[in-house]
Protein backbone atom coordinates (compact mmCIF):
# COMPACT_ATOMS: atom_id res chain seq x y z
CA UNK A 1 0.00 0.00 0.00
CA UNK A 2 1.58 3.56 -0.75
CA UNK A 3 -0.60 5.52 0.64
CA UNK A 4 0.85 5.04 4.46
CA UNK A 5 -1.11 5.63 7.30
CA UNK A 6 1.54 5.23 9.65
CA UNK A 7 3.96 8.13 8.22
CA UNK A 8 1.09 10.50 7.87
CA UNK A 9 0.32 10.28 11.88
CA UNK A 10 3.93 10.57 12.62
CA UNK A 11 3.32 13.98 10.55
CA UNK A 12 0.64 14.63 12.19
CA UNK A 13 1.95 14.17 15.60
CA UNK A 14 5.11 16.71 14.28
CA UNK A 15 2.58 19.73 13.52
CA UNK A 16 0.20 18.56 16.60
CA UNK A 17 0.56 21.93 18.48
CA UNK A 18 -2.29 24.86 18.82
CA UNK A 19 -1.52 26.53 15.45
CA UNK A 20 -3.93 29.49 15.71
CA UNK A 21 -4.71 31.77 12.76
CA UNK A 22 -1.96 34.01 12.19
CA UNK A 23 -0.01 33.00 14.79
CA UNK A 24 4.12 32.28 14.95
CA UNK A 25 2.86 28.42 15.56
CA UNK A 26 0.93 28.20 12.49
CA UNK A 27 3.64 30.04 10.67
CA UNK A 28 6.21 27.29 12.26
CA UNK A 29 3.62 24.67 11.03
CA UNK A 30 3.41 25.37 7.80
CA UNK A 31 7.14 25.04 7.65
CA UNK A 32 6.87 22.16 8.66
CA UNK A 33 4.36 21.22 6.00
CA UNK A 34 6.92 22.70 3.36
CA UNK A 35 10.07 21.23 4.75
CA UNK A 36 7.98 18.09 3.96
CA UNK A 37 6.91 18.88 0.44
CA UNK A 38 10.51 20.06 -0.47
CA UNK A 39 12.10 16.56 0.45
CA UNK A 40 10.03 14.78 -2.07
CA UNK A 41 12.22 17.35 -4.53
CA UNK A 42 8.73 19.72 -4.88
CA UNK A 43 8.87 23.30 -4.81
CA UNK A 44 6.75 24.71 -1.76
CA UNK A 45 5.19 28.42 -1.68
CA UNK A 46 4.35 29.86 1.26
CA UNK A 47 1.60 33.10 0.86
CA UNK A 48 1.06 35.64 3.32
CA UNK A 49 -1.84 37.48 3.63
CA UNK A 50 -3.49 39.76 6.38
CA UNK A 51 -5.81 38.33 8.78
CA UNK A 52 -7.99 40.86 11.28
CA UNK A 53 -7.61 39.95 15.01
CA UNK A 54 -7.69 42.38 18.50
CA UNK A 55 -5.82 41.99 21.74
CA UNK A 56 -8.04 41.97 24.55
CA UNK A 57 -7.28 43.68 27.67
CA UNK A 58 -10.20 44.24 29.76
CA UNK A 59 -13.66 42.05 29.14
CA UNK A 60 -15.89 42.24 32.51
CA UNK A 61 -19.48 40.98 33.05
CA UNK A 62 -21.38 41.72 36.56
CA UNK A 63 -24.83 41.11 37.98
CA UNK A 64 -25.77 44.27 39.69
CA UNK A 65 -29.29 43.48 40.76
CA UNK A 66 -30.84 41.38 42.39
CA UNK A 67 -27.31 39.79 43.53
CA UNK A 68 -24.05 41.46 42.68
CA UNK A 69 -21.44 38.75 41.00
CA UNK A 70 -18.54 39.15 38.51
CA UNK A 71 -18.37 35.93 35.77
CA UNK A 72 -15.86 35.51 33.70
CA UNK A 73 -16.35 36.25 30.10
CA UNK A 74 -13.97 36.40 26.79
CA UNK A 75 -14.65 39.72 24.59
CA UNK A 76 -16.30 38.80 21.10
CA UNK A 77 -13.00 39.67 19.32
CA UNK A 78 -13.30 42.85 16.97
CA UNK A 79 -16.58 44.27 18.50
CA UNK A 80 -16.90 48.18 19.87
CA UNK A 81 -15.19 48.54 23.28
CA UNK A 82 -18.50 49.19 25.32
CA UNK A 83 -18.94 50.18 28.96
CA UNK A 84 -22.70 49.92 30.00
CA UNK A 85 -25.02 48.71 32.28
CA UNK A 86 -28.44 48.01 31.34
CA UNK A 87 -31.26 44.81 31.90
CA UNK A 88 -30.42 41.77 30.77
CA UNK A 89 -32.97 39.68 28.28
CA UNK A 90 -32.46 36.16 27.58
CA UNK A 91 -33.76 35.93 23.65
CA UNK A 92 -34.74 32.14 24.15
CA UNK A 93 -35.19 31.68 20.25
CA UNK A 94 -34.62 35.84 19.25
CA UNK A 95 -36.56 35.17 16.24
CA UNK A 96 -39.97 34.58 17.70
CA UNK A 97 -41.98 38.20 17.66
CA UNK A 98 -41.98 37.62 21.60
CA UNK A 99 -38.16 37.72 21.92
CA UNK A 100 -37.85 40.71 19.14
CA UNK A 101 -40.02 43.21 21.15
CA UNK A 102 -38.59 42.62 24.36
CA UNK A 103 -34.61 42.63 22.96
CA UNK A 104 -34.82 46.69 22.85
CA UNK A 105 -32.24 48.95 24.92
CA UNK A 106 -31.54 45.63 26.53
CA UNK A 107 -28.06 43.21 27.09
CA UNK A 108 -29.21 40.00 25.26
CA UNK A 109 -28.59 36.61 26.44
CA UNK A 110 -28.95 34.20 23.26
CA UNK A 111 -28.70 30.27 23.11
CA UNK A 112 -25.28 28.85 21.53
CA UNK A 113 -23.02 30.17 18.47
CA UNK A 114 -24.39 33.06 17.26
CA UNK A 115 -25.73 32.89 13.71
CA UNK A 116 -25.73 36.35 11.25
CA UNK A 117 -29.85 35.97 11.19
CA UNK A 118 -30.02 36.34 14.99
CA UNK A 119 -27.43 38.98 14.79
CA UNK A 120 -28.91 40.69 12.40
CA UNK A 121 -32.48 40.73 14.07
CA UNK A 122 -30.63 42.50 17.87
CA UNK A 123 -29.50 44.88 16.08
CA UNK A 124 -32.99 45.69 14.31
CA UNK A 125 -34.76 45.30 17.73
CA UNK A 126 -32.25 47.61 19.07
CA UNK A 127 -30.25 45.23 21.55
CA UNK A 128 -27.42 47.22 23.04
CA UNK A 129 -25.26 44.11 23.30
CA UNK A 130 -25.34 40.51 23.79
CA UNK A 131 -24.25 37.25 25.47
CA UNK A 132 -23.54 34.29 24.12
CA UNK A 133 -22.36 31.12 25.97
CA UNK A 134 -20.51 27.58 25.18
CA UNK A 135 -19.78 23.89 26.73
CA UNK A 136 -21.82 21.58 28.14
CA UNK A 137 -23.31 21.11 31.61
CA UNK A 138 -21.65 17.96 32.25
CA UNK A 139 -17.86 19.58 32.10
CA UNK A 140 -15.64 20.22 34.57
CA UNK A 141 -15.16 23.97 34.84
CA UNK A 142 -11.63 23.33 35.26
CA UNK A 143 -11.73 21.28 32.14
CA UNK A 144 -13.68 23.71 30.16
CA UNK A 145 -11.86 26.61 28.29
CA UNK A 146 -13.53 29.79 27.09
CA UNK A 147 -13.60 30.43 23.39
CA UNK A 148 -12.58 33.72 22.28
CA UNK A 149 -15.07 34.10 19.37
CA UNK A 150 -14.76 37.16 16.50
CA UNK A 151 -17.58 39.76 14.88
CA UNK A 152 -16.33 38.97 11.87
CA UNK A 153 -16.56 41.55 8.87
CA UNK A 154 -19.78 40.30 7.66
CA UNK A 155 -21.41 40.11 10.53
CA UNK A 156 -19.88 43.96 11.13
CA UNK A 157 -21.57 45.30 8.41
CA UNK A 158 -24.80 45.34 9.47
CA UNK A 159 -23.94 47.18 12.73
CA UNK A 160 -21.82 47.16 15.29
CA UNK A 161 -22.72 45.31 18.72
CA UNK A 162 -20.29 44.68 21.79
CA UNK A 163 -20.62 40.66 23.39
CA UNK A 164 -19.04 38.58 25.15
CA UNK A 165 -18.99 34.68 25.54
CA UNK A 166 -19.17 32.42 28.97
CA UNK A 167 -19.68 29.44 30.14
CA UNK A 168 -23.01 27.37 30.11
CA UNK A 169 -22.89 26.96 34.06
CA UNK A 170 -22.65 30.64 34.48
CA UNK A 171 -25.44 31.49 31.63
CA UNK A 172 -27.57 28.87 33.55
CA UNK A 173 -26.95 30.63 36.87
CA UNK A 174 -27.84 33.69 35.44
CA UNK A 175 -31.29 32.76 33.96
CA UNK A 176 -32.10 30.17 37.25
CA UNK A 177 -31.07 33.46 39.48
CA UNK A 178 -33.01 35.68 37.46
CA UNK A 179 -30.38 38.47 37.18
CA UNK A 180 -31.52 41.93 36.40
CA UNK A 181 -29.36 44.14 35.75
CA UNK A 182 -25.93 43.76 34.21
CA UNK A 183 -22.56 45.72 33.66
CA UNK A 184 -20.58 45.21 30.90
CA UNK A 185 -16.89 46.25 30.18
CA UNK A 186 -14.76 45.70 27.15
CA UNK A 187 -11.80 46.89 25.72
CA UNK A 188 -9.78 45.72 23.01
CA UNK A 189 -7.59 47.17 20.07
CA UNK A 190 -7.77 45.69 16.44
CA UNK A 191 -4.75 44.60 14.91
CA UNK A 192 -3.91 43.02 11.82
CA UNK A 193 -1.96 39.51 11.76
CA UNK A 194 -0.49 38.07 8.82
CA UNK A 195 -1.44 34.39 8.04
CA UNK A 196 -0.02 31.61 5.51
CA UNK A 197 -1.13 29.20 2.61
CA UNK A 198 1.22 26.77 1.22
CA UNK A 199 1.06 25.31 -1.75
CA UNK A 200 2.71 23.11 -4.09
CA UNK A 201 1.93 22.15 -8.26
CA UNK A 202 2.06 18.97 -10.19
CA UNK A 203 2.23 19.66 -13.50
CA UNK A 204 0.15 17.80 -15.82
CA UNK A 205 2.04 15.57 -18.43
CA UNK A 206 -0.72 15.88 -21.17
CA UNK A 207 -3.13 18.77 -20.06
CA UNK A 208 -1.43 20.58 -17.62
CA UNK A 209 -4.09 23.64 -18.68
CA UNK A 210 -6.39 22.02 -17.07
CA UNK A 211 -6.40 22.10 -12.75
CA UNK A 212 -7.61 19.81 -9.99
CA UNK A 213 -7.50 21.38 -6.33
CA UNK A 214 -6.68 18.98 -3.79
CA UNK A 215 -6.74 21.26 0.08
CA UNK A 216 -6.75 20.91 3.75
CA UNK A 217 -6.53 23.59 6.18
CA UNK A 218 -3.79 23.16 8.80
CA UNK A 219 -4.87 26.05 11.42
CA UNK A 220 -6.36 25.34 14.96
CA UNK A 221 -8.71 26.95 17.27
CA UNK A 222 -7.09 27.87 20.69
CA UNK A 223 -6.92 25.53 23.01
CA UNK A 224 -6.53 22.99 20.26
CA UNK A 225 -4.19 20.81 18.69
CA UNK A 226 -6.40 20.53 15.85
CA UNK A 227 -5.00 16.97 14.91
CA UNK A 228 -8.83 15.67 13.65
CA UNK A 229 -9.63 19.02 12.61
CA UNK A 230 -7.86 19.48 10.30
CA UNK A 231 -3.92 18.36 11.20
CA UNK A 232 -5.42 15.01 9.57
CA UNK A 233 -6.67 16.49 6.15
CA UNK A 234 -3.17 17.92 6.17
CA UNK A 235 -1.21 14.78 6.22
CA UNK A 236 -3.76 12.74 4.44
CA UNK A 237 -3.23 15.42 1.10
CA UNK A 238 0.86 15.33 1.97
CA UNK A 239 0.09 11.15 1.18
CA UNK A 240 -1.49 11.62 -1.71
CA UNK A 241 1.08 14.71 -3.08
CA UNK A 242 3.91 11.43 -2.80
CA UNK A 243 1.48 9.60 -5.14
CA UNK A 244 1.26 12.25 -7.52
CA UNK A 245 5.05 12.80 -6.98
CA UNK A 246 5.67 9.09 -8.19
CA UNK A 247 2.87 8.93 -10.75
CA UNK A 248 2.72 12.13 -12.26
CA UNK A 249 -0.97 13.10 -13.26
CA UNK A 250 -1.80 13.64 -16.53
CA UNK A 251 -3.81 17.04 -15.62
CA UNK A 252 -2.65 19.60 -13.38
CA UNK A 253 -2.49 19.15 -9.60
CA UNK A 254 -2.51 21.89 -6.83
CA UNK A 255 -2.20 21.16 -3.45
CA UNK A 256 -2.95 23.75 -0.93
CA UNK A 257 -2.75 23.84 2.81
CA UNK A 258 -4.82 26.79 3.67
CA UNK A 259 -4.22 28.98 7.27
CA UNK A 260 -6.88 30.31 9.09
CA UNK A 261 -9.76 28.83 7.84
CA UNK A 262 -11.11 28.67 11.19
CA UNK A 263 -11.73 32.31 11.68
CA UNK A 264 -13.95 32.13 8.89
CA UNK A 265 -12.47 30.22 5.66
CA UNK A 266 -9.80 33.34 5.17
CA UNK A 267 -6.72 31.37 3.69
CA UNK A 268 -9.05 29.65 0.58
CA UNK A 269 -10.60 33.02 0.48
CA UNK A 270 -6.80 34.71 0.07
CA UNK A 271 -6.25 32.15 -2.38
CA UNK A 272 -9.04 32.38 -4.36
CA UNK A 273 -8.55 36.26 -4.78
CA UNK A 274 -4.93 36.07 -5.54
CA UNK A 275 -5.02 33.28 -8.31
CA UNK A 276 -7.79 34.20 -10.30
CA UNK A 277 -6.91 32.77 -13.66
CA UNK A 278 -5.90 29.60 -12.10
CA UNK A 279 -9.32 29.03 -10.59
CA UNK A 280 -11.02 29.79 -13.48
CA UNK A 281 -9.25 26.91 -14.67
CA UNK A 282 -9.82 24.55 -11.78
CA UNK A 283 -12.66 21.69 -12.81
CA UNK A 284 -12.82 20.26 -9.47
CA UNK A 285 -11.56 21.01 -5.82
CA UNK A 286 -11.17 18.01 -3.45
CA UNK A 287 -11.03 19.24 0.31
CA UNK A 288 -10.58 16.90 3.14
CA UNK A 289 -11.04 18.30 6.71
CA UNK A 290 -11.29 16.06 9.91
CA UNK A 291 -10.13 12.48 9.45
CA UNK A 292 -8.11 9.70 11.40
CA UNK A 293 -11.07 8.77 14.41
CA UNK A 294 -10.89 5.23 14.26
CA UNK A 295 -14.76 4.84 15.91
CA UNK A 296 -16.97 7.23 13.27
CA UNK A 297 -18.15 7.10 9.21
CA UNK A 298 -16.76 8.58 6.30
CA UNK A 299 -18.51 11.41 4.29
CA UNK A 300 -18.20 12.83 1.26
CA UNK A 301 -20.35 16.24 0.56
CA UNK A 302 -20.31 17.17 -2.74
CA UNK A 303 -20.97 21.04 -3.79
CA UNK A 304 -21.53 20.09 -7.63
CA UNK A 305 -23.47 18.16 -9.77
CA UNK A 306 -25.64 15.52 -8.98
CA UNK A 307 -23.94 12.88 -10.98
CA UNK A 308 -20.88 13.49 -9.35
CA UNK A 309 -22.32 11.98 -6.00
CA UNK A 310 -23.43 9.14 -8.00
CA UNK A 311 -19.62 8.65 -9.11
CA UNK A 312 -18.50 8.72 -5.82
CA UNK A 313 -20.82 6.03 -4.02
CA UNK A 314 -20.31 3.94 -7.12
CA UNK A 315 -16.74 3.95 -6.65
CA UNK A 316 -17.15 3.37 -2.78
CA UNK A 317 -18.88 0.19 -3.78
CA UNK A 318 -16.24 -0.76 -6.10
CA UNK A 319 -13.46 -0.49 -3.83
CA UNK A 320 -15.71 -1.51 -0.93
CA UNK A 321 -15.30 1.15 1.33
CA UNK A 322 -17.91 2.31 3.47
CA UNK A 323 -19.01 6.03 2.76
CA UNK A 324 -22.21 7.92 2.13
CA UNK A 325 -22.13 11.01 0.02
CA UNK A 326 -24.33 13.49 -0.77
CA UNK A 327 -25.10 16.85 -2.61
CA UNK A 328 -24.45 19.60 0.47
CA UNK A 329 -22.25 22.34 1.64
CA UNK A 330 -19.61 21.92 4.19
CA UNK A 331 -18.28 24.43 6.54
CA UNK A 332 -14.75 24.15 5.15
CA UNK A 333 -12.85 25.66 2.18
CA UNK A 334 -14.63 23.87 -0.23
CA UNK A 335 -17.06 26.90 0.05
CA UNK A 336 -15.44 29.52 -0.91
CA UNK A 337 -14.18 27.27 -4.16
CA UNK A 338 -17.84 26.51 -5.18
CA UNK A 339 -18.31 30.37 -4.63
CA UNK A 340 -16.12 30.81 -7.72
CA UNK A 341 -18.03 28.19 -9.70
CA UNK A 342 -15.72 25.14 -9.27
CA UNK A 343 -17.23 21.94 -8.44
CA UNK A 344 -15.96 20.93 -4.56
CA UNK A 345 -15.94 17.54 -2.82
CA UNK A 346 -15.37 17.31 0.99
CA UNK A 347 -13.90 14.23 2.78
CA UNK A 348 -14.81 14.07 6.28
CA UNK A 349 -15.01 11.06 8.63
CA UNK A 350 -16.81 11.94 11.18
CA UNK A 351 -16.25 11.06 14.70
CA UNK A 352 -18.87 9.21 16.26
CA UNK A 353 -20.04 11.91 19.13
CA UNK A 354 -17.93 11.20 22.59
CA UNK A 355 -15.40 9.41 20.54
CA UNK A 356 -13.60 12.49 18.55
CA UNK A 357 -13.58 16.10 19.40
CA UNK A 358 -13.40 19.30 17.63
CA UNK A 359 -12.64 22.95 18.70
CA UNK A 360 -11.82 22.03 22.32
CA UNK A 361 -8.75 20.95 24.41
CA UNK A 362 -9.86 17.13 23.81
CA UNK A 363 -8.53 17.41 20.12
CA UNK A 364 -5.50 15.50 20.75
CA UNK A 365 -3.71 12.20 18.32
CA UNK A 366 -4.05 9.93 20.92
CA UNK A 367 -7.78 9.34 19.76
CA UNK A 368 -6.69 8.96 16.41
CA UNK A 369 -5.23 6.17 14.61
CA UNK A 370 -2.85 5.53 11.61
CA UNK A 371 -5.00 3.16 10.34
CA UNK A 372 -7.98 5.23 10.26
CA UNK A 373 -5.81 7.88 8.92
CA UNK A 374 -4.63 5.35 5.92
CA UNK A 375 -8.23 4.10 4.86
CA UNK A 376 -9.54 7.85 4.53
CA UNK A 377 -6.13 8.64 2.61
CA UNK A 378 -6.26 5.50 0.25
CA UNK A 379 -10.18 6.34 -0.74
CA UNK A 380 -9.48 9.97 -1.38
CA UNK A 381 -6.44 9.11 -3.56
CA UNK A 382 -7.76 6.51 -5.32
CA UNK A 383 -10.92 9.17 -6.14
CA UNK A 384 -8.40 12.11 -7.23
CA UNK A 385 -6.41 9.70 -9.16
CA UNK A 386 -8.84 8.19 -11.09
CA UNK A 387 -10.26 11.65 -12.00
CA UNK A 388 -7.33 13.34 -12.54
CA UNK A 389 -6.15 10.98 -15.12
CA UNK A 390 -9.31 10.53 -16.85
CA UNK A 391 -9.36 10.52 -20.77
CA UNK A 392 -12.65 12.87 -20.58
CA UNK A 393 -12.78 15.30 -17.97
CA UNK A 394 -16.14 13.52 -16.54
CA UNK A 395 -17.12 16.79 -14.33
CA UNK A 396 -18.60 19.26 -15.73
CA UNK A 397 -17.71 23.07 -14.47
CA UNK A 398 -21.22 24.45 -13.54
CA UNK A 399 -23.17 24.97 -10.19
CA UNK A 400 -26.74 23.38 -9.91
CA UNK A 401 -28.98 26.15 -8.43
CA UNK A 402 -29.85 24.56 -4.99
CA UNK A 403 -26.14 24.59 -4.49
CA UNK A 404 -25.61 28.05 -5.50
CA UNK A 405 -28.80 28.79 -3.05
CA UNK A 406 -26.50 27.17 -0.39
CA UNK A 407 -23.64 29.09 -0.68
CA UNK A 408 -24.48 32.07 -1.06
CA UNK A 409 -26.45 31.66 2.10
CA UNK A 410 -23.80 30.50 4.02
CA UNK A 411 -21.51 33.35 2.50
CA UNK A 412 -23.80 35.88 3.33
CA UNK A 413 -24.30 37.02 -0.65
CA UNK A 414 -26.94 38.88 -1.79
CA UNK A 415 -28.93 37.22 -5.01
CA UNK A 416 -29.67 39.38 -7.54
CA UNK A 417 -33.07 38.96 -9.15
ZN1 LIG B 1 -11.82 22.02 10.08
Amino acid sequence: MPINGKRAYELLDRIGFIRTSGSDQEKEASQILMDEIQSLGIEAIREPFEVEDAIVHRAILKVCEPYEKSYEVTAWKCCPNAKLEGELYYAQDALTPVDLANMKGKIVLVNNFLRLPTYKKMLESGAIAFITYQGSLLDKREDSDLDTRKLRANFRKYGNLPGVNMLVEDAFELVVKKAHKVYLEIEQENVTLTSHNVYATIPGTEDPKTIITLGAHYDSVPFSTGVYDNGAGSVIIMEILREFVAHPPRRTVKFCWFGSEEVGLEGSKAYIAKHPEEVAKTRLMINVDVAGAPLGKDVAMITGPESLVSYIEYLACAENFSLHARQDIYSSDSTPFANAGVPAVSFCRFGTQGAAFIHCRHDVIQYLSADSLEATAAFVNTFASEIVNTAVFPVERTMPDNMVKKVHEYLDIKDEK
